[in-house]
């Protein structure tokens, strides 16, 4: 496979990824998933913002502008000659001697991105996933899309331990979001999802989502809800790059509604798909 190594691209061979990185030592960088649907990014200039909101908030300068970047992304789906899947690309404040304070010499950023192939989760978008509630150990700046994942990694493996697909993390009662997803709950035709805060990462396709209740006029709420209020709702989704509009059908194995997809996650889903690119001719 061919990877993005700063801005040239190379063979995988070729990377070269220093020990003393701080990326691999700190965890001092940041990344974005950014999902490849017919050959073609899906919201690629909403991901590119995100990723340089998320450098500016740790003071990480990204030594290229968006657009540059943006071409480069476009270069390495032809090059690979990918069709369905995503990009992975990370920044990490670069290889100097460990302290943990920033380096006091300029130093080079490390940015690496590559392509996984990869399908639609078509099953579990149509038949729902299982979900678990586990507690957000996390620290107070979720909203940075930081390439620190400890907490996140601890939640989901909590949940594949259950048999679960994805963790429902909660802060005292309130729920904030999933390990790498967020977290909508529908009741009596109103949709609810926790505000965009420093307590979750804002999603891009919470954004998505958010867009097509609008269109199918699903009234939105953005006030968080609790553990007990999730049990109680009609419907409950999760989201993410990866994952789109999933359908939760259960958590803590108590069934959520009729236990089944429920009719507004559904057209939801319409109304996403009507947005994924489609290849030329189709
Ligand atoms: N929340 C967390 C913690 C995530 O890691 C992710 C993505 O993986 C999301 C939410 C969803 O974000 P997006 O829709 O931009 O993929």
């Amino acid at each position: 496979a061919k990877i993005l190594w700063n801005d040239q691209i190379v063979s995988e061979e070729e990377v070269k990824i220093g020990y003393e990185d701080r990326g691999y030592q700190f965890g001092d960088g940041i990344y974005e998933v950014i999902k490849i649907y017919n050959g073609d990014v899906f919201t690629a200039t909403e991901h590119i913002d995100r990723l340089y909101a998320s450098a500016d908030k740790i003071q990480l300068v990204i030594p290229y502008t968006k657009d540059v970047l943006h071409k480069m992304l476009h270069e390495l789906i032809e090059t690979n000659e990918v069709q369905n899947g995503h990009i992975y690309l990370q920044v990490t404040r670069g290889i100097s001697p460990r302290q943990h304070n920033f380096p006091t010499t300029a130093v080079d950023s490390v940015l690496t991105a590559y392509i996984k192939e990869t399908s639609r989760p078509l099953a579990q978008l149509e038949n729902g996933v299982k979900a678990c509630f586990v507690e957000d150990i996390r620290w107070l700046r979720c909203d940075i899309k930081s390439l620190n994942l400890l907490g996140n990694v601890l939640a989901k493996q909590e949940a594949i331990s259950k048999d679960c697909y994805e963790a429902i993390q909660h802060r005292g009662e309130v729920i904030t979001e999933g390990s790498s997803s967020n977290i909508y709950g529908i009741k009596d035709g109103v949709l609810y999802t926790h505000p965009v805060s420093n307590l979750i990462l804002n999603g891009i396709t919470r954004k998505v989502i958010l867009d097509c209740c609008e269109e199918i006029g699903l009234p939105v709420v953005e006030e968080a809800f609790t553990k007990a209020q999730a049990l109680e709702m009609d419907e409950i989704i999760m989201s993410s790059t990866n994952a789109e509009v999933m359908p939760i059908v259960s958590v803590d194995e108590k069934p959520i509604g009729n236990g089944i997809r429920g009719e507004w996650t559904q057209k939801i889903q319409q109304a996403f798909e009507l947005k994924i690119p489609s290849s030329i001719g189709v």
